[in-house]
């Protein structure tokens, strides 16, 4: 047998992590790592943090899983903390990102298709954006133009049209007597850490408004304080119909939600949906402990404040390197550095020879997605990596 017990899906590197402390992880053989990667945006309150650790543990010694056919105080707790901090008036509570995503899609749908008489059976689709990543279930890929998702996996599900991002005109040209909604990323990730204008964002918003479509946005990486609010939408002045969140909200533990209004919500009544973990004790005892700690306006601000300062001192540096580096791009602790090759063997490089880890995307782009919770200290230890890491960096030959 040659395959693996670990089914070989991910390109695993040598980095091995079994411990992590605050804004660093330490791998089987011992080396410290710089951790600005978040595993990818999730550990937004770092590593081994005292309330989060302190708020599973007591709530696991206490009650970690019972039915969604019982009454959820714990549930009821977290739902009403998302709805008082955000657009929502109603939340259903996953265990991931791409099941947040799912669970989107069908409120969109059910909104047309389970509205009775003011609801349109005929309407399916949504609108989605070029090179988006919206997770990778059926659903989730499929609404997805990156075929690198869909090979070995067809058909895939129907039901999606894909415009470029941020262009307003093309998506305005797909609506059609089906279209249920547009789907978006406020600034796309795995894209590239690419934000959309807020023309695009109040365009949207507004053709949503005229032709009876939900504007659902996928803010499972750029939500939770990442960018400097509460969610990304804040900063472009609209509000969704519907949206998604996961990675940060958990801290760590696996959690998503789906957040909605009252009237994008009205197509999930009593059956239409239910996940036998989503919305579990446990879960909703890692969510409260995040929201707690970073939903208000202290610590908003220090996000927005050391992402401004990591943001300039990175302008200032890539400067020094013009023949790597284009540009730097994103809000808040969600950067990219656009580099004029392609980004994952610097990435490689950083991780490897500097151990500073980041994470590669789209575009060209090298993602910096730090802990929410660094300070000077991690800011002044990241840039001597990433200079020593430049300086030492040589350009690979074209294959
Ligand atoms: C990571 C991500 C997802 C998928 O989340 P999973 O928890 O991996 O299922 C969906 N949308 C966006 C924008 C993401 O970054």
């Amino acid at each position: 047998m040659t395959i693996t017990p670990l089914m070989p899906v991910y390109p695993r590197c040598g980095v091995r992590p079994v411990r992590g402390e605050h804004c660093h992880l330490i791998d089987e053989d011992g080396t410290r790592y710089l951790d600005f990667a978040s595993g990818i945006a999730v550990n937004l309150l770092g590593h081994s943090h005292e309330g989060l650790v302190g708020a599973i543990q007591r709530q696991a010694a206490t009650l970690m899983h019972v039915s969604n056919l019982y009454g959820s105080p714990q549930g009821e707790r977290l739902a009403q903390t998302l709805v008082d901090h955000t657009f929502g008036d109603t939340v259903f509570f996953t265990n991931s990102g791409a099941e947040a995503v799912e669970a989107a899609i069908k409120t969109a749908r059910a909104y047309h298709q389970n509205a009775g008489e003011a609801g349109d059976a005929s309407r399916f689709e949504l609108i989605t954006f070029h090179n988006a990543f919206h997770g990778r279930t059926m659903a989730t890929i499929s609404a997805s133009n990156q075929t690198k998702m869909h090979h070995g996996f067809s058909p895939l599900l129907d039901g999606f049209k894909y415009a470029p991002f941020d262009d307003l005109d093309a998506a305005k040209a797909l609506i059609g007597p089906h279209t249920a909604g547009f789907l978006v990323e406020p600034i796309q990730g795995e894209g590239g850490i690419r934000p959309a204008s807020p023309e695009f964002m109040a365009g949207l918003r507004q053709l949503a408004d005229e032709h009876d479509l939900m504007l659902v946005l996928d803010e499972v990486q750029c939500g939770v304080a990442r960018t400097g609010t509460l969610y990304a939408y804040e900063q472009y002045g609209i509000e969704p119909d519907i949206l998604a969140t996961a990675k940060g909200i958990g801290g760590g533990f696996p959690l998503g939600a789906c957040i909605a209004t009252e009237k994008a919500a009205r197509g999930m009544t009593f059956g239409t949906h239910g996940s036998t973990y989503g919305g579990n004790p446990l879960a909703m005892a890692a969510g409260m402990a995040v929201m707690e700690a970073v939903a208000n306006e202290a610590f908003l601000a220090s996000v927005r404040e050391k992402g401004e300062r990591l943001r300039s001192r990175l302008e200032q540096f890539i400067g020094n390197y013009p023949e790597l580096f284009e540009l730097v791009r994103g809000k808040g602790l969600m950067l990219g550095i656009k580099m004029k090759m392609e980004s994952r063997p610097f990435y490689v490089h950083l991780r490897d020879h500097h151990q500073l880890l980041t994470v590669a995307a789209g575009d060209n782009t090298i993602r910096i997605l730090p802990p929410l919770v660094i300070g000077d200290a991690e800011i002044d230890e990241f840039f001597d990596k990433l200079s020593a890491g430049a300086a030492s960096f040589k350009v690979p030959e074209p294959a």
